[in-house]
């Protein structure tokens, strides 16, 4: 039976609207009520430098540009499964299409594989502080957030993490390199951890940065997958950062296809646009040029980081296109001590400062005010180094 609200003086809706002026708004899930409004890193400005965003300094790779302009009209939806984009990534990583998914960006795939394996009454489990879209994309799944603290070097404790696991574990987050702390997970370390974790449980490996690394014992989530032949573990990585084409919302998703069609059968539809995928596989084609920025950043990285610790930062190892500093309580006022000088940075309040490795001329402006911040601190502070 069909009544009008109209016809039914009294109901809910007459009612909501009796006491003021206030709009009636649709019930939200509690839930998502409270979860905090996205702030993106401030824009900066023209003369400023914006480091706050782990965004890549360099314009896009050669002929780049050039292939989205000739990519499909615009009144043409876009291929919904990226074929050939697929096809490029599986032939580069030795797999089979099947084994690779494309989404728009590497948070959707998150967000996919999340929503594929968790719901009510079910956990996630991650390390915290890590990235910071992690506990938004485990609550919009209605499963429980398990957050299991970093180690006093900011890395991932997965002894710790193992044994947060229940029987309504179902998805594992690792961040390797981890963002915003910057130390990777090693790869026998990973071994060992997928030993002990449930075979039936998700294991996600976000790799942003792995482009980046250059610790050569560092975990790959492509050698995982081909050595150890593990259903249970996706790897993700994404264009947004070592490829610089963060602003068309890229990344792919290497693993067991089944796994993966359980990605896809949650995603928005034709979300990824045909301009991402051309802009994908012409990037793709310079391999070259790509190692070659690639190297730069993660040589100034190590040179940043190096003279911070000599500044007296306790900075933890850095292996991702950022670096960062345990300011504390201190962290806001250092923040905006940064901002003055026309450096947007990036803070987590009460914890610290993520600084991502941009222009060579930012370096020494990040230096300078890093040192005098650092004198601030006070004896014994966690951000101060042994020095
Ligand atoms: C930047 C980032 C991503 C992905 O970004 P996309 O632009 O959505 O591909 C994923 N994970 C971590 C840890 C990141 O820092």
């Amino acid at each position: 039976m069909c009544t009008s609200a109209s016809t039914r003086p009294g109901t809910r809706l007459s009612r909501v609207t009796a006491d003021d002026d206030a709009p009636v708004l649709p019930r939200i899930r509690p839930e998502i009520a409270a979860l905090p409004v996205y702030r993106q890193g401030r824009q900066a400005g023209a003369d400023a430098f914006k480091l706050s965003s782990n965004e890549n300094p360099f314009d896009p790779l050669p002929g780049v540009l050039e292939a989205v302009r000739g990519a499909s009209a615009l009144n043409r939806y876009p291929d919904a499964t990226a074929a050939l984009l697929r096809e490029r990534l599986a032939a580069r990583f030795g797999v089979t299409p099947d084994e690779v998914h494309v989404g728009a960006g590497s948070v959707s795939l998150i967000a996919q594989l999340l929503l594929a394996t968790a719901g009510a009454g079910d956990e996630v489990v991650y390390a915290w502080r890590s990235f910071e879209a992690y506990p938004s994309l485990v609550k919009v799944t209605g499963a429980t957030a398990i957050e299991v603290p970093l180690t006093d070097d900011a890395r991932h404790d997965l002894p710790a993490m193992v044994a947060a696991v229940t029987e309504r574990t179902r998805a594992i987050l690792v961040c390797s390199p981890n963002n915003p702390t910057g130390p990777i997970v090693t790869h026998d370390e990973f071994a060992a951890f997928l030993d002990a974790v449930p075979a039936d449980v998700l294991v996600i490996l976000d790799e942003a940065y792995a482009e980046f690394v250059t610790d050569p014992d560092a975990v790959d989530g492509l050698r995982v997958l081909g050595l150890l032949g593990r259903p249970n573990v996706v790897a993700l990585r994404t264009f947004s950062k070592a490829y610089g084409l963060a602003a068309l919302r890229i990344g792919y998703a290497i693993g067991h296809p089944r796994v993966l069609d359980a990605a896809r059968a949650t995603m928005i539809p034709l979300s990824v646009t045909a301009q991402a995928q051309t802009a994908a596989i012409a990037s793709l084609d310079h391999e070259a040029a790509l190692l070659e920025r690639v190297r730069e950043i993660a040589e100034r990285r190590d040179r940043l980081a190096a003279a911070l610790r000599e500044a007296g930062w306790r900075v933890p190892v850095a292996q991702g296109n950022f670096v960062w500093l345990p300011a504390g309580e201190s962290t806001v006022e250092f923040a905006a001590a940064f901002e003055g000088e026309g450096l947007i940075v990036r803070p987590f309040p009460g914890d610290g400062i993520r600084i991502s490795v941009g222009e060579e001329e930012s370096v020494e402006k990040v230096l300078g005010i890093a040192a005098s911040v650092v004198r601030t601190l006070p004896e014994g502070h966690a951000g101060r180094g042994l020095a």
